[in-house]
């Protein structure tokens, strides 16, 4: 059913009993033209873009939980496209424009919210890596603005100014940056997928591949087998596991990312602010609630959970950046796996068995790349070729060089 004022209108004078369910519980059929593995953002988006941009409408994305169960539910809900690297920029980009549009694309309110994104920097030699960024932005058509300590003090007047360990000297600006309701935005595509004909199975674990002569003609699942022309996968921090049944071995490790959200305070954050001084981001919740993470726990795991002595690293980063955060008790903390690459970005390509495709390598970016990942992921598998703003996120990269170093750090999964 479509969303509308109409439709609220007509539900309240019908004491709310005709609302339907936001997508149908669907039982998968024996075939489809293309399965999307996994129930996240991305999964969603691809399936919402091929049935949208490419005609196809015999699709089913497959999760094995509940949807929203993985990282699409779990992220800390920033958005922004303050990228440095044209392999990057061009597809934060198109990532941007299409949050611009979500809402009335899907016809479902995600919460998306430009409140502004503004990254701190504390040193000279830190000002001008912002200012390259900053220009690399505007070559590339992205609005930008460098900001001096007094504007940033006026923006958001609680950061710690007076004799902080790393005093501000200003920050890197993007005004069209900010955050998106996160599960919502599953739960959009999942609305707007299902309207155009779109199979989702929730439950429904991809245990194996059915392969003919080499080529993936189809999935074993924990609801049976389902045969399919293309299969995408699509799974986040799974993506190692979930290869390795075809036999793949992927450039990947999966480590857990933790993050945290306080009790609900005055409204004292109006935009998303990164610290340069350590590794921490933070926003505040329309409820009032900090939302706030860091780093990585640093070592491979599956489980969706971290560790204390992470917790005391992210809290401590926070405190030097803003030491009345000491003062606001934590409600919450919780953990998801994460893809991490060895440079850092991601991989949308074709894999080297035929009729497998692969999204996957989000580490910490994946939540604002949800719309281009959906949208270039499904060109890829209704085209079998790259779309343009994705052609530098290949597999083969890390074996012929060209890689896709954003930050410019060295070749270890934790570093990025
Ligand atoms: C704590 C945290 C904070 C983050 N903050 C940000 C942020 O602020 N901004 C940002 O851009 N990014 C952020 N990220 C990263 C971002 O959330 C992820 O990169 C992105 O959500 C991954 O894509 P997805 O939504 O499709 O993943 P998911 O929601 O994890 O979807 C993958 C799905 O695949 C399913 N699956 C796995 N294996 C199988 C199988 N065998 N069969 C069927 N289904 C399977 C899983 O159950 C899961 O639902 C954060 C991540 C974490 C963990």
């Amino acid at each position: 059913m479509r969303y509308s004022a109409f439709s609220l209108f007509r539900e309240t004078l019908n004491k709310h009993r005709g609302w339907k369910p936001t997508w149908r519980d669907a039982t998968p059929k024996s075939t489809y033209d293309v399965i999307i593995i996994g129930g996240g953002g991305h999964g969603l988006a691809t399936a919402y873009y091929l049935a949208k941009e490419h005609g196809l409408t015999n699709i089913a994305v497959l999760e094995k939980g509940w949807l929203g169960s993985g990282n699409i539910g779990r992220n800390t809900t920033i958005i922004r496209s303050n990228y440095l690297l044209p392999g990057n920029q061009a597809f934060y980009e198109l990532s941007m424009k299409l949050w611009e549009g979500l809402e009335q694309e899907l016809n479902y309110n995600a919460m998306v919210s430009q409140r502004g994104v503004l990254n701190l920097f504390h040193s000279d030699g830190q000002r001008d890596t912002y200012a390259r960024r900053a220009n690399s932005m505007r070559l590339h058509g992205v609005h930008s603005a460098l900001l001096d300590a007094d504007e940033v003090r006026r923006m958001v007047p609680i950061l710690g100014f007076e004799e902080a360990r790393f005093p501000i000297k200003g920050g890197l600006w993007q005004a069209r940056g900010g955050t998106a309701r996160h599960d919502a935005v599953a739960w959009g595509y999942a609305h707007a997928a299902d309207m155009r004909g779109v199979d989702i199975v929730q439950n429904c674990q991809v245990t194996g591949f059915l392969r003919e002569g080499g080529r993936v003609v189809g999935v074993e699942t924990s609801r049976g087998k389902i045969r399919a022309r293309k299969v995408g996968m699509s799974v986040a921090g799974s993506s190692s596991r979930v290869a390795a049944m075809a036999d793949l071995r992927l450039p990947i490790e999966s480590q857990v990312l933790q993050a945290f959200v306080s009790e609900g305070i005055k409204p004292k954050i109006p935009c998303v602010v990164t610290y340069g001084a350590g590794h921490f981001y933070i926003s505040q919740s329309d409820k009032g609630g900090l939302v706030f993470g860091g780093d990585l726990d640093g070592y491979n795991s599956y489980a969706q959970r971290g560790n204390l002595p992470t917790v005391e690293h992210v809290l401590e980063a926070g405190m030097s950046m803003m030491p009345s955060i000491g003062r606001v008790r934590m409600l919450r903390s919780w953990g998801g796996i994460m893809d991490m690459t060895m440079d850092g970005s991601p991989i949308i390509d074709r894999t080297p068995v035929e009729g497998l495709y692969l999204n996957g390598g989000w580490c910490y970016g994946g939540f604002k790349a949800t719309p281009a990942a959906g949208w270039c992921f499904a060109h890829l598998i209704a085209r079998n070729e790259p779309h343009p703003s994705a052609a530098a996120m290949r597999l083969d990269r890390f074996a012929t060089g060209h890689i896709l170093n954003e930050n410019g750090r060295g070749a270890q999964p934790n570093l990025h």
